[in-house]
């Protein structure tokens, strides 16, 4: 049955979106991609994703919503805060972005309602989530009752990567055929590099960890 509808994805232009956009074109009939200008600083992400959707075929439209980087403190949209290179004790890291993920979910849901789409994926993981509370599956069940009640509406959020870790997310992207695009075209890192990154940020870490995991399986599997 969703086969013949259509989706929206939230996507950023990361490895995680962008294995979600690529999962959605194969289960979906049409694929919309939806990215935010949220006062990132590394707003290059956004001209990234516009180019992978390109690339993919899909559909793509960019909402312009600064409030959500400006309202909370954080190292992602804040250029004087300094990034937390390690997860503290006692709460997430300063790259978490206060809302983001309820804001993203919540306009996506207007602007596919708008548009008679019911179906939203999210890369969000709980198994590699970095201590982000809105990455957690409880989170997303919650806000999917909300929303429905909110426009009295029968959405469903995917989130086809909430139970595998990095490296099955790698397998997942060889699985659909876009290891490199997703290794070479994607941007993750905390500090603006695209591909592999920085090599050094968490968020490269946690991304190149999963890679050479993958890659060493996959080396091992050929040679069995
Ligand atoms: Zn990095």
């Amino acid at each position: 049955m969703m086969k013949e509808e259509t989706a929206l994805v939230v996507f950023s232009g990361g490895q995680d979106s962008t294995t979600c956009l690529f999962w959605a074109k194969k289960n979906f009939k049409r694929v919309v991609a939806l990215s935010f200008v949220y006062g990132q600083k590394h707003v290059k992400e956004v001209e990234l994703a516009r180019a992978i959707a390109g690339k993919a075929g899909v559909a793509w439209d960019c909402m312009d919503v600064p409030l959500i980087g400006a309202l909370g403190h954080n190292s992602l949209t804040d250029t004087s805060v300094k990034m937390d290179e390690e997860k503290p004790e006692g709460g997430p890291p300063n790259t978490f972005v206060p809302g983001r993920n309820l804001f993203f979910l919540s306009i996506a849901a207007v602007y596919a309602r708008e548009r008679g789409i019911r179906h939203l994926v999210t890369g969000v993981s709980q198994t590699d989530f970095s201590g982000y509370p809105d990455c957690r599956d409880s989170f997303i069940k919650s806000l999917n009752v909300t929303l429905n009640l909110a426009m009295d509406d029968q959405f469903v959020i995917h989130t086809p990567l909430m139970w595998i870790d990095k490296c099955q997310t790698w397998a997942l992207a060889d699985e659909l055929g876009v290891l490199d695009i997703v290794r070479h075209d994607t941007m993750t890192c905390y500090n603006g590099v695209q591909g592999d990154g920085c090599g050094h940020c968490p968020a490269c870490k946690l991304r190149n960890e999963g890679l050479h995991k993958y890659l060493e399986e996959k080396e091992r599997n050929i040679h069995q």
